[in-house]
């Protein structure tokens, strides 16, 4: 699975280097994946049964905070969560360059998040791969409760590996989060995703506009661990 070959890459791919482009003459190394077709999947797998959940993705933020492209402490934690964007349903999804604080220093974190909370924090280049959804859908995990669940199938283990089961119980937590909204069409969890940028791009939605995934990277194929601690949960890259 994690070998599949986008029949539709060359011209994604193409897209991808322009944006790209486009972002380095701005001088800003952040950007936004998120692949919101296979966010949906995961949250809606048959442990869901006849309540699956909708990951509904509002306009991209642009947040200038120079300091914040790289998060190494927790007064730049703290900073951050401050900053949250929407209301207290309403989930961040931070894309910034460099994260080596999660609770302590690490240098190989690509990701964090609040446990439970409303915010996580992944680095945009690690969040550019075919681990996407799983990133961030593990990330959101913690967001609606969920601890670490070792099982190299599970959504919730320590590694990432393409494993995106989540249990009956697991879901009994998710739809028990405050984070889970009900409406006519049926449950839903809104999302905000927001671009730490070093000085505004004074460019609207398409600078920042939510991208599909996109294609894969050679880390893509490397496997990451994820780090626990109480409060916050990080993901690091495992040296291999
Ligand atoms: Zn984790």
């Amino acid at each position: 699975m994690l070998r599949n070959a986008n029949s539709s890459a060359p011209l994604l791919r193409l897209y991808s280097i322009v944006f790209l482009f486009v972002l380095s003459g701005m001088a800003q190394a952040a950007y936004i994946t998120v692949d919101e077709a296979g966010m949906d999947a995961i949250y809606a797998q048959t442990s869901f049964g006849n309540t699956p959940v909708d990951i509904r993705l509002g306009s991209a933020i642009e947040h200038v905070d120079p300091g914040l492209l790289t998060l190494d402490s927790a007064t730049k934690w703290s900073a951050l969560t401050s900053a949250h964007y929407g209301s207290a349903t309403t989930v961040n999804f931070w894309f910034l360059d460099n994260i080596t604080w999660c609770g302590n220093n690490f240098i190989f974190y690509v990701g964090c998040g609040e446990t439970p909370g409303n915010d996580f924090v992944v680095e945009s280049a690690y969040a550019d791969s075919l681990f996407n959804a799983e990133l961030l859908a593990h990330e959101l995990g913690h967001n609606l409760g969920l601890p670490h669940n070792s099982g190299s199938n599970n959504l919730m283990d320590a590694f990432l590996n393409g494993g995106k089961d989540l249990s009956s119980t697991e879901v009994a937590t998710i739809m028990s989060s405050p984070l889970v909204q009900f409406d006519n069409t049926g449950f839903f969890i809104e999302v905000l995703p927001v671009l730490v940028v070093a000085v505004a791009t004074q460019v609207n939605a398409p600078a920042v506009s939510v991208l599909l995934l996109l294609g894969s990277f050679a880390v893509a194929y490397r496997r990451l661990r994820y780090g626990l601690k109480s409060g916050i949960s990080g993901m690091s890259l495992a040296v291999r």
